[in-house]
């Protein structure tokens, strides 16, 4: 048994369907929702932690991408560019765990990387792409 935390990416068409509950009952694997939200664009995303064996985690993902959802791992790298960030706030919508919050004396958008789940939302929704993964 092995537990691993993935990135599910739902598309608007499918995003009303219980995809993920066919986990447990065809593939013997169990899930735990850690974030669920919907983004500005509409797109569903979750992160979840999926626990069972390697076979069943095979084949639990490949019918997930056969249903049309989008898979990635769970990135733990995120970092800010101090320089590029302009406080702009446009990260704070999409950010599940509210890493990315507004200090209220100064206004300024603090980046908590001890919250941040690597989901990588933010990255794309930064507009000066302050916000990227560090290798
Ligand atoms: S979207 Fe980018 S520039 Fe704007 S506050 Fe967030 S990190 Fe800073
Ligand atoms: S990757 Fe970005 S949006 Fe996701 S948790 Fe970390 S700071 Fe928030």
């Amino acid at each position: 048994m092995k537990s691993r935390k993935i990135v599910l990416h739902f598309s608007k068409k499918i995003m009303d369907q219980p995809i993920v509950c066919q986990l447990v009952k065809e593939f013997d694997l169990t899930f735990n929702i850690l974030k669920a939200q919907i983004t500005p664009k509409e797109e569903g995303v979750m992160v979840i932690e999926l626990t069972g064996s390697d076979a069943a985690y095979r084949k639990g993902t490949r019918y997930l991408r056969d249903q049309g959802v989008k898979i990635k791992p769970l990135s733990k790298d995120i970092v800010r560019d101090e320089d590029k960030c302009t406080h702009c706030g446009a990260c704070l919508a999409v950010c599940p765990t509210d890493a990315l919050v507004v200090d209220r004396e100064t206004s300024e958008v603090i980046f908590d990387s001890q919250k941040c789940i690597g989901c990588e939302l933010c990255i794309p929704a930064c507009p000066p792409r302050a916000m990227a993964l560090e290798f």
